[in-house]
């Protein structure tokens, strides 16, 4: 909003009042940030991280995943293997790639899976070549798993993986959900229910936990971890990044100064978190 300009066309109300009553002007209210938000310049060096979503089935974490990617620069979505019958309207290499168990298998053995969890009767795998590429290229990556890969990712990762639950508002909700969905068969439905609810016993692993009511409200509520993350100093090398130009020693090519940090990701603790 652009503040309304005096009759003389000189400074905006409010200052010209402030002027002829000898006020001293505060100081401008900024302006609120443009369409589209710029993002924040991250000082963090190299590698990308790897957001892990998980939810119940019907927790809605695909609408999210896809509107953050398609709202975010920098983001990219893995798309994972798996053996389970492609529903009406997925494409293959856009939802998944859809592949036969012998593939699958093959893919297991010749260890080109990162992770793989069986769920609901299928076979699901994350590509390990993709992942590790994006993330060495410097970019995030976000994967949609249940509660075995987030946990597969984590062990392998450490802090370079940032696990987020999506919750449903609650157990009515998600049923109520899976039904409109008409994907599954009652009986799927009832599985999908009680796989949910075991679910929900590992959230204490995650770090953050998402209540998805409104789907706009769940993709803020993301997209602020996200760019949480990109700001957060996770080694040696990030803090060297943010501090570089205001040093003198670095701007002699001196080597980074962080006493006290580890240049590696080993400062992560027995659950693999840095703190
Ligand atoms: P759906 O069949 O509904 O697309 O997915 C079923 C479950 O498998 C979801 O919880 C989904 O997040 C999970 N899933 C999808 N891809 C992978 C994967 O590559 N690895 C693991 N561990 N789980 C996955």
């Amino acid at each position: 909003m652009s503040p309304r300009r005096s009759r003389r066309g000189g400074l905006p109300q409010p200052q010209e009042e402030r002027r002829r009553s000898g006020q001293t002007a505060a100081a401008p209210v900024p302006p609120r940030p443009a369409q589209p938000r710029e993002e924040p310049a991250a000082v963090r060096h190299g590698r990308g991280v790897a957001f892990v979503v998980s939810s119940p089935s019907g927790g809605g974490k695909t609408t999210v995943v896809r509107a953050l990617v398609d709202s975010m620069s920098g983001l990219r979505r893995s798309i994972s293997v798996t053996t389970r019958m492609r529903r009406p309207g997925e494409r293959s290499r856009v939802d998944y790639r859809f592949v036969s168990r012998p593939t699958f298998l093959r893919l297991r053995e010749d260890g080109k899976l990162l992770e793989w969890a069986q769920v609901h009767r299928a076979e699901y795998g994350t590509l390990r070549e993709p992942l590790l590429q994006a993330l060495a290229a410097g970019t995030d990556v976000i994967l949609s798993l249940d509660v075995q890969g987030a946990r597969a990712v984590r062990r392998q990762l450490k802090d370079r993986a940032v696990l987020i639950f999506l919750l449903p508002p609650s157990l009515q909700a998600l049923k109520a959900r899976l039904v409109r969905r008409r994907t599954e068969s009652p009986d799927a439905i009832a599985q999908r229910l009680s796989a949910a609810q075991k679910e929900l016993r590992r959230l204490a692993t995650y770090d953050y936990a998402v209540v998805n009511r409104r789907v706009e409200q769940a993709v803020e509520d993301v997209r602020a971890i996200v760019l949480a993350e990109r700001l957060r100093l996770r080694s040696g090398a990030d803090v060297f990044a943010a501090t570089k130009k205001f040093s003198a020693a670095a701007s002699a090519n001196e080597p980074p100064q962080h006493r006290g940090r580890s240049t590696k990701h080993d400062d992560a603790d027995s659950d693999g978190r840095a703190h």
